[in-house]
C-alpha cells in the first residue's frame, strides 16, 4: 500500500479509551482505503465504526459537531499531526506514513539543486519519517542542509503545514533555498511565505519543480483579487465554522472596511462553494477568515473575488503590498 495507516497504533489507542461507538475522519486522497482500514479496526477493536463522507481537509478540520450528533464516544482523525491542542470531545490524530521510494527523485533533484549550497529542508507530515534520511543524502552530495525547528500550528521540527510557515521564516536569512518534499500545495504555501527559492519533491508527480513560476502567477492574481475588493460597494466576510478554521477577528475589520464607505455582511459558512455564494448575487466579494488557502487556491473556483484577512490589511492602509509580497502572504 502507498500508505502506512498505522493501523497497529490506532488499534492500541482506540482499545485504550475502550470506545463504544467511533467516529472516523479520512482526507480525501485516504478514502479510497476506507475498506482495509474499518475492517482491521472493526475485527481488532470490536466497536461500531463509522466513516464520515464529509471533506476533510487538515488537521484543523475535525468532524466535531458530527461526533457530537452521532453520540459517537471518540473520533479517529487519519492522516494530519495534531493541529488544535484544546478540544473539549475525545479526539485521536493518527498520523499517516506515506511509503513513496524517494531515491529516483533525490538523484533528479540534484541538477536544479546545483547553484544552492545551505539549504532548509521541510515536508508534508506524511513523510517527515524520511526526513534525516534525505537529510543525510544532500550532505553526501557536500549540500548543508537545516531541519527549521517548529513553529505556530507544526507539530514536529521540518514539518510544514499548508497555513503555517513560520518555521522556513525563521531561518530565511541563512538559507539559499528550501527544499519541500511532498505536493504542490505545501510548496506553493511555502513559496508565498518566503523570499526564497522553493524547490518541491513532487511525491505524486514524481517530479523537481522550482515554484517561482507558479509563485508569480498566482501573486497576479492576489493583486487582482485585493484591487477587485478595493473598488467593491458591497462587501461579505466569511467566518468559517470549522473548529481549527479561525484567522483573524470580523469585528475589527467590519468597522474598519465601513469606515471607508462599504456595506459589510457578516457570513458564516461551514465549507465554501461557488453555489452557496452565488446566493449572496448582490455582494461583490469576500474577505474570508477560515482556511487562507481557500482564496488563493480556489481563485478559479468563484465568480467573485475573495481576499484573506492579512490580504484584507492592504484593502485597509495597514499593510503595504510591497510587504505582503516580501514577508509573504500565509
Ligand atoms: S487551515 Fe487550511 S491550510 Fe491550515 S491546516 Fe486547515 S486546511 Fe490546512
Amino acid at each position: 500500500m502507498k500508505f502506512d495507516f498505522e493501523l497497529e497504533n490506532a488499534i492500541e489507542q482506540i482499545k485504550s479509551r475502550n470506545p463504544k461507538k467511533i467516529l472516523i475522519q479520512l482526507p480525501e486522497g485516504m478514502k479510497t482505503y476506507t475498506a482495509e482500514i474499518v475492517s482491521q479496526l472493526a475485527i481488532n477493536t470490536k466497536t461500531d465504526i463509522l466513516v464520515s463522507g464529509n471533506s476533510n481537509w487538515g488537521g484543523c478540520d475535525l468532524a466535531l459537531d458530527e461526533a457530537k450528533n452521532l453520540k459517537v464516544d471518540l473520533l479517529v482523525h487519519f492522516g494530519h499531526a495534531q493541529f488544535i491542542k484544546n478540544v473539549d470531545f475525545p479526539v485521536l490524530y493518527i498520523e499517516v506514513k506515506d511509503n513513496t521510494d524517494l531515491n529516483s527523485l533525490l538523484m533528479q533533484s540534484l541538477d536544479k539543486l546545483s547553484s544552492f549550497h545551505n539549504i532548509g529542508l521541510v515536508s508534508s507530515i506524511q513523510h517527515l519519517h524520511k526526513l534525516n534520511e534525505v537529510k543525510e543524502f544532500y550532505e553526501k552530495n557536500n549540500k548543508k542542509i537545516t531541519i527549521p525547528e517548529k513553529k505556530g500550528f507544526a507539530a514536529y521540527n521540518g514539518h510544514v503545514v499548508g497555513c503555517e510557515y513560520n518555521s522556513l521564516k525563521s531561518m530565511v536569512d541563512k538559507v539559499d533555498a528550501f527544499i519541500v518534499i511532498g505536493n504542490q500545495f505545501h510548496s506553493l504555501g511555502a513559496a508565498l511565505s518566503v523570499n526564497k527559492p522553493i524547490i518541491l519533491l513532487d511525491t505524486y508527480n514524481m517530479e523537481i519543480v522550482n515554484m517561482e513560476e507558479l509563485k508569480n502567477k498566482i501573486i497576479k492574481q492576489r493583486a487582482a483579487a485585493i484591487d477587485k475588493i478595493k473598488d467593491s460597494k458591497n462587501l461579505g466576510i466569511i467566518v468559517g465554522t470549522k473548529p481549527g478554521q479561525k484567522f483573524g477577528s470580523f469585528e475589527n475589520i467590519k468597522k474598519k472596511l465601513e469606515n471607508l464607505g462599504k456595506n459589510v455582511f457578516i457570513l458564516t459558512i461551514d465549507e465554501m462553494t461557488q453555489d452557496k455564494l452565488t446566493n449572496f448575487y448582490n455582494i461583490d466579494g469576500f474577505i474570508e477568515l477560515a482556511c487562507p488557502r481557500i482564496a488563493i487556491e480556489d481563485y478559479n473556483k468563484y465568480n467573485k473575488p475573495i481576499i484573506t484577512f492579512k490580504e484584507s490589511l492592504v484593502v485597509l492602509n495597514e499593510l503595504k503590498w510591497e510587504d505582503l509580497v516580501n514577508n509573504g502572504f500565509l
